[in-house]
């Protein structure tokens, strides 16, 4: 069978289901590839963002949080709990809920928008043509006027810890857990090792967590990553930095780790393991060798700023291509290709993507580090404002964190936003509306923030850059 639509995406994950609702609201007959085959053995949209990451991470946080507060916080507050016991199979249960209305709205998003959805696994064959092996394994061959690469990431396994059943998983599987592991290795102290680390950690897990580099969150701000380290051992995440993983045995119903660090070869036994050691691009089943889409040196699809490929009328966008995995950085990616290819004009900035970690307190950040600042040897000021003095966080009995704001010296312009605290995920965007409109530090300071609200934090961090903070006693005076 041919046919030909005037694009035909590969991938239904957030950059290429997006990517899609744009094309057709913008009049293109378009189709999307998709071979996603969810936990009740259907097909579903929505790709590892809505599937098995963002979403239901962020569900598992939420409710292990809620666990954690009545079993711990609770009694802060005058309430008392008697008993506090975690359902874990029923928080499973209303996590798959909450991912399968999600996936189901996106068909629905798809049907609404007269998108097909082609079912199976789709293979870029040179001039734009796509061959979709069904999931029957029957053939089809599409055309397209252009097509959209979207085909994501999936976990890095590494060869010393392969994965076993339910006793070794990668994140995936670190979602389906349904009993609380006595002990917990988690390998790797990304944004997924820790956020899936405190997931099990406040439903009662010892955990440690195993870091082959020497410095917590490298991409994070020194300061925010230290204070955030602080909190993280405080709640019992045992980080050990500097451990390489390299072998692992299972022995009944227990795991062996060997890792080396600064001592040494050493020894961990646990109960379980997650490894979460990063993501590589899905591209094996994208593409055959005679198409020569050309792939760059880390194995991502290579695209220039517009998210083009070397291929005309062929584009690629999300995890697949370069720039942070983020699933909003790919819906964005998906918008700008789809207005480009309908004759918008279209631009994305990327240096205003802003970055969460979801853990407690939450870690969030948009634009330029102070490490970073350092490196140009640009002229910059700062403002710090502590939740500790913040009306609204002592309210909540939240006050972990600080906001810290960058600008700079000499035109005011705000560089860099970065909050470990309370709601980070939400507050953030005051940065990333910043950035976006190229706002100062006084734009800021003649802002009317509501009180008490965590947003105010923002304000005086504001104010504290340049020595007029309200609320903290200033350095800069
Ligand atoms: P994917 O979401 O990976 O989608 C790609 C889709 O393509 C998949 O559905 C796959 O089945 C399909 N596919 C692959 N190959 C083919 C083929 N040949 N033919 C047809 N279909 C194919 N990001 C955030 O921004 N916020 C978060 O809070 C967050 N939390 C995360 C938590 C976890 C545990 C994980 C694992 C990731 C998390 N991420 C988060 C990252 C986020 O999920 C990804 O950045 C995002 O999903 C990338 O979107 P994508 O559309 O490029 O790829
Ligand atoms: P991210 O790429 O943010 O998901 O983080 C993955 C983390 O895993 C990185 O910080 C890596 O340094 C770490 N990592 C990779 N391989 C190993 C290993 N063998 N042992 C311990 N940590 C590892």
């Amino acid at each position: 069978m041919s046919d030909k639509y005037d694009v035909i995406v590969i991938g239904g994950g957030p950059a290429g289901y997006v990517a899609a609702i744009r094309c057709a609201q913008l009049g293109l007959n378009t189709a999307c590839v998709e071979s996603w085959i969810n936990k009740q053995g259907k097909p579903a949209l929505g790709g590892t963002c809505l599937n098995v990451g963002c979403i239901p991470s962020k569900a598992l946080l939420e409710s292990s949080q809620l666990y954690s507060d009545a079993k711990h916080h609770f009694g802060d507050h005058g309430i008392v709990v008697p008993s506090v016991t975690a359902d874990v199979p029923k928080m499973i249960q209303s996590k798959d809920k909450i991912v399968q209305e999600l996936t189901g709205g996106i068909e629905g998003l798809f049907k609404a928008n007269k998108i097909t959805w082609i079912k199976g696994t789709g293979s870029l064959l040179p001039d734009r043509q796509v061959e979709v092996t069904a999931h029957d394994n029957s053939k089809s061959i599409h055309s397209a006027g252009n097509v959209i690469l979207a085909t994501g990431s999936t976990s890095i396994e590494i060869a010393a810890v392969p994965l076993q059943g339910d006793v070794i998983v990668d994140s995936a599987g670190a979602l389906d857990w349904e009993s609380v592991p006595e002990k917990l290795c988690v390998i790797g102290a990304g944004v997924i090792g820790l956020e899936l680390g405190s997931v099990w950690r406040r439903l009662g897990a010892e955990v440690v967590v195993l870091e082959a580099q020497d410095a917590f969150l490298p991409m994070v701000d020194d300061q925010i990553a230290r204070d955030s380290l602080r909190q993280f051992s405080q709640q019992g995440l045992d980080i050990k930095l500097g451990a390489r993983v390299m072998a692992s045995s299972v022995n009944g119903d227990k795991v062996s780790i060997e890792y080396t660090d600064k001592d040494g070869e050493q020894q961990l036994q646990v109960d379980r393991v997650i490894v979460a050691v990063g993501r590589r691009s899905n591209i094996s089943q994208l593409t055959l060798p005679e198409t020569d889409l050309l792939i760059d040196e880390r194995g991502l699809v290579h695209v220039n700023g517009a998210c083009e490929t070397n291929l005309p009328g062929v584009w690629a966008i999300g995890d697949l291509v370069r720039g942070p995995m983020l699933a909003h950085k790919g819906s964005e990616e998906g918008v700008a290709v789809a207005e480009r290819i309908a004759g918008h004009q279209c631009h994305l900035n990327y240096d205003a993507i802003p970055s969460v970690i979801y853990t407690h307190p939450e870690i969030s950040w948009v634009g330029k580090t102070e490490e970073q600042l350092k490196e140009e040897g640009a002229n910059y000021k700062k403002g710090v404002f502590p939740f500790l003095a913040s009306g609204r966080a002592k309210a909540m009995q939240d006050t972990a964190g600080m906001v810290k704001i960058l600008a700079d010296a000499d035109s005011d312009a705000v560089l860099g936003m970065h909050i470990v605290g309370p709601h980070s995920s939400e507050l953030i965007g005051h940065g990333v509306l910043t950035l976006e409109f190229e706002g100062t530090i006084e734009d800021i300071a003649r802002t009317v923030f509501a009180h008490p609200t965590l947003s105010e934090a923002i304000h005086e961090a504001a104010l504290g850059a340049d020595g007029r903070a309200i609320h903290i006693p200033n350095r800069n005076r």
